[in-house]
């Protein structure tokens, strides 16, 4: 298998929306075709990547993640029919499964690739131009229903990783799929307390959940994020469950890399489901409305933007304490308009960077008797009560305020796959060459 002739091909092969909320997932298929690929002469030269596209569209099946598989063949058609029958027989198209997927067969990956990549990752890409990039640029690929499975299957072979993680997913027998998971929650406990920061987003403490088991009936059974192939093997050893599972494969992924937003949302043409960063200030006092989220609006150029900070987020008292002039850079996705709002930016990371003193005129206080002075009247000045020392203005008091020039992410249960957390603020991890001294792909 590894003495290749030099003209073989290298083929990416780019795979989206094979899941409904009913059931299968993109990832497991993508593991089925591995474990059909291996008994192939072919010769895999990357990790199997799992790239999470923008989650602030409306139709997204859950998650928004495509798979990208990059092998080295001698017969790239007999692959390519064999890759097309698997999407067809296994994707969830009875429940709303819109599969999509591409081939692309060159070492180099163009750079129109890469820009559809990117926009995918940040905007609402229509299957329209999918398929139009699809026939302008003669791509070989291949869609079931409305073809809406295309945008995610360019964008991940278009993907270009700037940083990453890896997720170690492990799947149930068939036997199992839609039945309750049980899993130790005390082993995962204690598999995050001894793999951290190594991995990350396993067990939230605050609300005592299990973070890395799936609650649809997909064959996932866990994932495990982390920072390398070793450290998510090694956590996926010390987490205890007594179901027979069937196997795991490690993906590469855009996990937890905060990706989608990267870019500055351009506030003259705000278009509903974007997602980026703005910098502004506060200028206008946040309320906290129904449910208690809390609502506030900053200024960007002119322009006032509302933004939404929401319950489940555990930062609205962070929201709450902001002030008229406070500068911040928000990060977010920019939810449609409705008949009761406009357009409002749902908050996913609040950084402060300027605090703005929070003064309060106060009756001033007498210098002899030290005593707050009353008010004359209108613009009549103050007078102490005691001995009747006259002051003509207020005087000014500085509030100590509750929050600081620091990072605030939601709490780790309401992040998203794409939230970068907090210990991974600094980390970037540069492009991990493709490895097999630990295996990425394993049966049980
Ligand atoms: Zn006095």
């Amino acid at each position: 298998m590894s003495i290749l002739l030099q003209n073989d091909t290298i083929l990416h092969i780019g795979i989206d929306d094979t899941d409904s909320p009913k059931g299968m997932c993109t990832t497991f298929l993508s593991y089925k075709i591995v474990k059909f690929l291996e008994r192939q002469k072919i010769e895999f030269v990357d990790f199997p990547s799992l790239i999470r596209f923008n989650p602030n569209i409306p139709w997204r099946t859950r998650g928004n993640g495509a798979v990208r598989l990059t092998i080295r063949t001698k017969n790239p058609k007999k692959i390519k029919n064999k890759i097309t029958q698997f999407v067809t027989s296994y994707s969830d198209t009875k429940n709303g499964a819109n599969p999509g997927l591409v081939f692309f067969q060159n070492k180099q990956i163009p750079v129109s690739f890469n820009k559809f990549s990117k926009l995918a990752l940040c905007k609402l890409i229509s299957r329209k131009h999918a398929k139009q990039f699809v026939s302008e640029n003669n791509i070989e690929s291949f869609y079931l229903g409305n073809g809406q499975g295309l945008v995610g299957a360019i964008g991940a072979i278009g993907y270009k990783f700037f940083d990453h993680t890896f997720e170690l997913l492990c799947y149930r027998k068939k036997s199992q799929f839609g039945k309750k998971r049980r899993i130790s929650k005390s082993s995962v406990k204690n598999m995050q307390s001894t793999t951290f920061p190594e991995t990350f987003s396993s067990y939230d403490k605050e609300s005592d959940r299990v973070l890395i088991t799936p609650h649809g009936p997909d064959p996932v059974f866990y994932g495990i994020r982390g920072e390398t192939i070793k450290a998510v093997v090694r956590a996926s050893t010390l987490v205890n469950s007594d179901e027979k599972l069937d196997g795991y494969m490690i993906f590469k992924s855009n996990q937890g890399t905060g990706d989608h937003l990267n870019n500055e949302l351009q506030v003259d043409e705000l278009k509903p489901f974007n997602s980026g960063f703005l910098i502004g200030e506060v200028c206008n006092k946040p309320v906290i409305e129904r449910g208690g989220h809390v609502f506030f609006s900053i200024k960007v150029k002119d322009r006032k933007i509302r933004c939404a900070v929401y319950k489940p987020t555990k930062i609205t008292n962070v929201a709450q304490n902001l002030i008229l002039g406070d500068k911040i850079h928000i990060g977010g996705g920019i939810r449609k308009a409705s008949k009761n709002h406009g357009r409002i930016l749902n908050v996913e990371f609040l950084r402060i960077l300027r605090l703005t003193k929070n003064h309060l005129l106060v009756n001033p206080t007498c210098k002899n008797c030290n005593k707050k002075m009353k008010s004359k009247g209108y613009k009549q000045g103050f007078c102490c009560v005691k001995c009747g020392n006259r002051s003509t203005s207020k005087s000014t008091l500085e509030i100590p305020r509750k929050i600081q020039c620091k990072l605030y992410l939601p709490s780790v249960s309401a992040h998203r796959h794409l939230t970068r957390p907090y210990q991974r603020i600094k980390k970037r991890n540069r492009d991990a060459k493709f490895n097999t001294s630990i295996p990425w792909v394993h049966i049980f």
